[in-house]
């Protein structure tokens, strides 16, 4: 519950009023050239029907409601009306939510009404928004660009605390500035009620604030904001103090790292590639020193990653290695080792490929779906393959150190290296191993040469990288800009070590 109480009977007498006169049907569409439609500028590459699919309304509706004849001759920077969203005026735009928007206050930073977004973005319950989701707002006037994120957040997040061994209602109502008769009321305690270790107390947080995160919250971010199922996920938390943090997202757990200033704590996760597509709940806990409990939560979809299936026969000689108990075995060994979360990171700027020409020998990408000889789609290809000729050098795609180097049934003559904060590096069916556990390794050096080793059909290298548990495509894990974890001091990196490796 994000509202103070008056405001949310308000905003809920609004939705139920709204869904009396709506019903749960979709707008009939009245294309009169005389109501108040909301407009579209048209940008490049934009088509009639790309523009029709995004706003959900039909080619013809658009055609009708602009006076457009010829549906293929639209020009960029041409300004048509949407029908489908009667009396809501304004140039649309569009935002991805994040976390801590609610509609509320995005109506607040906006300056629109609650209505006008409701209606632009079909919203039967305010409370189900999601963080991905995308959202449409209007520009009132269509002649300013106004950047969404730009704009201060009001907090309107409602807290809830659990009273710590020293606290009293009165110091927490002192420390957050609200009135202990108001915590009274807001909370509907009877009012002879005594405070009591472990009491919870829910607070609307103050509006004045700058953002729209409960006390002691003062910004979450998650990079992409669109979580994708095989894709890496930063997320990067600030407090108002120190405080120890915990959380969830997407049934992911969240190691926090603290900064040496104790005031961000950062994590990454990897999202499983065959996660259940849906809407997850993303909550953080921070605890601070007395021992006092806040929540913040919120829901965040798990996008598709869309990445295909594949088909394979395997020699007989081969197939032996499908054996179930081979399989989970070995599977289990990789588990263990990529469960270890180490607090010290070891790498420093980007990820490189492993392989000289890498890219341009891609042959199987990341997450494909994968069938061996004809069994059911139940596994998918854990990382990316590169053709090579046999004893190509294989190099450490950044420093870390060795965890693995041995010979296993499946994957064959294999290397892990762990790169701390839970990323972690492998390399299968090598044909030598050149590398050896505990050795501390450099991006760039070599630790064994390609080969065919294992369950593999011909001369390639298999790479995988490890987040948080979770294999993820490296490509993204390359592409991405995860800066937003990487670039402060952390506990455990020594200064020197932080300010020696700035240069590079
Ligand atoms: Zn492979």
């Amino acid at each position: 519950m994000a509202l103070s109480p008056a405001l949310f009977r308000r905003s809920l007498l609004f939705v139920i009023s709204l869904l009396t006169v709506v019903g749960l049907q979709r707008p009939t569409l009245s294309i009169a050239q005389d109501v108040e439609l909301p407009e579209y500028v048209i940008q490049p590459g934009d088509t009639l029907s790309a523009v029709a699919l995004q706003f959900d309304v039909t080619v013809a509706d658009i055609q009708t409601a602009n006076n457009i004849e010829n549906a293929g001759l639209i020009s960029v920077g041409q300004r048509i009306k949407i029908p489908g969203f009667n009396g809501v005026s304004g140039v649309l735009r569009d935002y991805t939510l994040r976390p801590g928007d609610t509609v509320e206050n995005l109506a607040l930073r906006l300056d629109l009404d609650m209505e006008t977004l409701v209606i632009l973005n079909r919203i039967v319950n305010p409370k189900m928004v999601y963080v991905g989701q995308p959202f449409l707002y209007v520009e009132k006037d269509a002649e300013t660009i106004t950047d969404i994120a730009e704009i201060p957040v009001w907090r309107q997040n409602e807290v809830t605390f659990h009273l710590g061994e020293n606290d009293t209602l009165a110091n927490l109502a002192i420390e957050y500035d609200q009135p202990l008769f108001g915590l009274q009321t807001y909370n509907e305690w009877p009012f002879n009620l005594l405070s009591f270790h472990g009491q919870q107390v829910r607070m609307s947080a103050p509006p004045d604030a700058d953002n729209s995160f409960p006390p002691p919250f003062d910004n979450i971010v998650v990079t992409p904001t669109e979580v994708t199922q095989g894709e890496p996920i930063a997320v990067r938390v600030t407090t108002e103090n120190a405080q120890t943090l915990s959380g969830v997202l997407a049934e992911n757990t969240l190691n926090f790292i603290t900064t040496t200033d104790g005031e961000a704590h950062l994590a990454l996760v990897g999202i499983y590639n065959f996660q259940k597509l849906g809407v997850y709940p993303f909550g953080i806990t921070a605890t601070d020193q007395n021992g006092r409990v806040a929540n913040f939560e919120t829901r965040l979809r798990v996008f598709s990653g869309q990445r295909g299936q594949q088909s394979i026969q395997l020699p007989p000689e081969k197939s032996v290695l499908l054996d179930p108990e081979i399989l989970s075995t070995e599977w289990q060994q990789l588990i263990e080792i990529t469960d270890d979360f180490s607090f010290t990171r070891l790498w420093d700027g980007d990820f490189v490929f492993p392989m000289e020409f890498a890219s341009e020998r891609t042959t199987t990408p990341f997450g494909v779906a994968r069938t061996y000889n004809g069994e059911s789609f139940n596994s998918f290809h854990g990382g990316l393959d590169f053709a090579g000729g046999l004893g190509t050098p294989i190099t450490a795609t950044a420093d870390g150190v060795v965890v693995l180097a041995e010979a296993l049934d499946v994957r064959g003559n294999s290397v892990i290296i762990d790169h701390g904060w839970g990323v972690y590096s492998g390399y299968w069916h090598l044909f030598e191993i050149t590398s050896e556990v505990g050795q501390e390794i450099t991006q760039g050096q070599t630790l064994g040469t390609l080969g065919s080793t294992g369950l593999s059909t011909g001369n390639h290298l298999h790479w995988e990288i490890w987040v948080g548990g979770n294999q993820v495509d490296p490509l993204s894990w390359m592409e991405t800009d995860y800066s937003i974890v990487t670039t402060e001091r952390t506990e455990s990196q020594p200064i020197e070590e932080l300010e020696s490796s700035s240069g590079e």
